[in-house]
């Protein structure tokens, strides 16, 4: 894997050494919001830049398990935007070695669930992508129409790979990188791709009405040597911390294109053989203290940030943005939702279930399979039958998986999803009861496991770095 790699980035470094004109074109006039956005360094909607937010997306790939949600609290925690809610992140999330009670309370927290395959392999096809959606739905109750964000693993992608989004009715992709000189607000594929154009695919006649392509923003560190995700990993986390903040700077400063920092958190939890994390999750913090200071920062998720582009208004007026409040259900009583219902302290304590399967355990509100979601079969039938799946008239935070109620009473909680995975509509599911009893205690997925798929990815990033330092020192510059 990492000699493949090691090929693919000596194509790629010297195609970045080529002269080649990007083919992108996009015709304002045919390309209108909210349906069409051109890829532009202008923000939408005309408004003041003083009054433009400055966006700050902070992402996470892969398993979502205690081990990295940790870490990622070590982050985000106690953190509030401007408007008084808490930041909110998106965390592109595989099924392989995820802990599914711990998605629910994710998304109960306000944070967004977007797909990131089942298992991370190279170049996902539509059942990889598909069957983490169904798995994220069956076992924690995440909404389809909710998940509507993907990231390549490996942030391989590939022309057909964005077709195959756009037809099973997906949003977004955040997989291909901007570097300093194309830093685009998000854009539609209306007119093709605009970014990393060294590779041909702006030549490509790819062309996905509605589609968006959220780049994720290079970070330029030292003799013009840009990296991508987890830039701890590429130099002394206090001059990485001096990066980030001079990155943010131009960001804010110019066209206030949206700020990313992009993170596998697995990275962050302290592992034998590897340098202790604490000094990068400092840093990190560092960083996130200095820019979420400044004014009109938002941290939020990738599809509020979307929300915003298809209903721009004034930083001053955000607090009244349906996309950017953030009510809690009161609901008394604690029910099977991610949340604390009856404010003691706990989340759900004592309805979640425990499986514990021979290669995984897991937490899920929503009956244990008999088998680990796979491919081959994302939703194994249930071992339990005595809870109800989630309803597709009510969302996860009010609804009751045990009696099989949805426990909102007025229309400012009406919730209806007619989306399914392969992008069609349909009048959807109701509950499926049973009876049987739930399980005991378990033990965490073990973390060596799920940081493999990163371990691949890492090694390919260092391979590319080391590389680039190579030609950057015989060219005397890196393009
Ligand atoms: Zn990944």
């Amino acid at each position: 894997m990492l000699f493949k790699y090691f090929l693919f980035s000596i194509f790629v470094l010297s195609t970045r050494l080529l002269p080649i004109q990007a083919a992108y074109s996009c015709d304002p006039a045919a390309c209108v919001a909210p349906n069409c956005f051109c890829a532009s360094t202008d923000p939408p909607g005309n408004i003041p830049i003083d009054q433009v937010p400055q966006f700050f997306v902070l992402t996470f790939d892969d398993a979502i398990q205690a081990d990295s949600m940790k870490a990622v609290n070590a982050l985000i925690g106690g953190r509030k935007n401007p408007n008084g809610c808490p930041i909110t992140t998106t965390y592109f999330t595989q099924t392989m070695y995820t802990d599914f009670g711990m998605v629910t309370d994710w998304y109960a927290a306000g944070h967004e669930v977007a797909d990131h395959t089942m298992t991370h392999p190279n170049l996902p096809g539509e059942v990889e992508i598909t069957g983490n959606k169904l798995a994220l739905h069956a076992f924690s109750g995440i909404p389809y129409k909710k998940i509507t964000g993907f990231r390549a693993p490996y942030l391989n992608y590939s022309i057909g790979m964005l077709q195959t989004l756009a037809k099973l009715g997906f949003t977004y992709d955040s997989s291909i990188t901007a570097s300093p000189g194309d830093t685009y607000w998000p854009y539609t594929l209306d007119f093709g791709v605009a970014n990393e154009c060294w590779t041909s695919i702006c030549d490509a006649a790819v062309k996905l009405p509605g589609f968006f392509e959220f780049p994720m923003y290079n970070v330029l560190g030292d003799n013009n040597v840009e990296y991508s995700m987890d830039p701890m990993l590429s130099g002394d986390p206090e001059v990485v911390e001096k990066w980030l903040v001079s990155n943010f700077d131009r960001h804010i400063q110019n066209k206030k294109a949206p700020f990313g920092l992009y993170l596998h958190p697995a990275q962050l939890v302290p592992q034998a053989g590897r340098p202790d994390p604490g000094p990068q999750i400092t840093h990190y913090n560092n960083f996130l203290q200095y820019a979420l200071s400044k004014p009109n920062v938002y941290a939020v998720t990738y599809s509020q940030v979307l929300a915003w582009m298809k209903n721009p208004v004034p930083a001053s007026q955000l607090k009244d943005h349906p996309a950017f409040k953030c009510d809690v259900p009161k609901l008394g009583t604690e029910i099977c939702n991610g949340l604390d219902d009856n404010s003691n302290g706990n989340i759900d304590e004592g309805a979640k279930q425990q499986c514990n399967l021979p290669t995984a355990s897991f937490s899920t509100c929503y009956n244990c399979p008999s088998d680990i979601p796979s491919p081959g079969d994302p939703t194994p039938k249930r071992v339990s039958q005595n809870r109800f799946e989630v309803s597709d008239s009510c969302d996860l935070l009010y609804w009751d998986p045990i009696v099989g109620k949805c426990l909102c009473q007025d229309m400012s909680c009406a919730f209806t999803d007619l989306s399914s995975v392969n992008g069609t509509s349909t009048s959807g599911n109701s509950g499926s009861g049973g009876s049987s009893g739930s399980g005991a205690n378990g033990n965490s997925t073990n973390p060596g496991q799920a940081s493999n798929a990163w371990k691949v990815e890492s090694e390919s990033r260092v391979a590319i770095g080391v590389i680039g330092v190579i030609i950057s020192l015989i060219c005397g510059t890196l393009v």
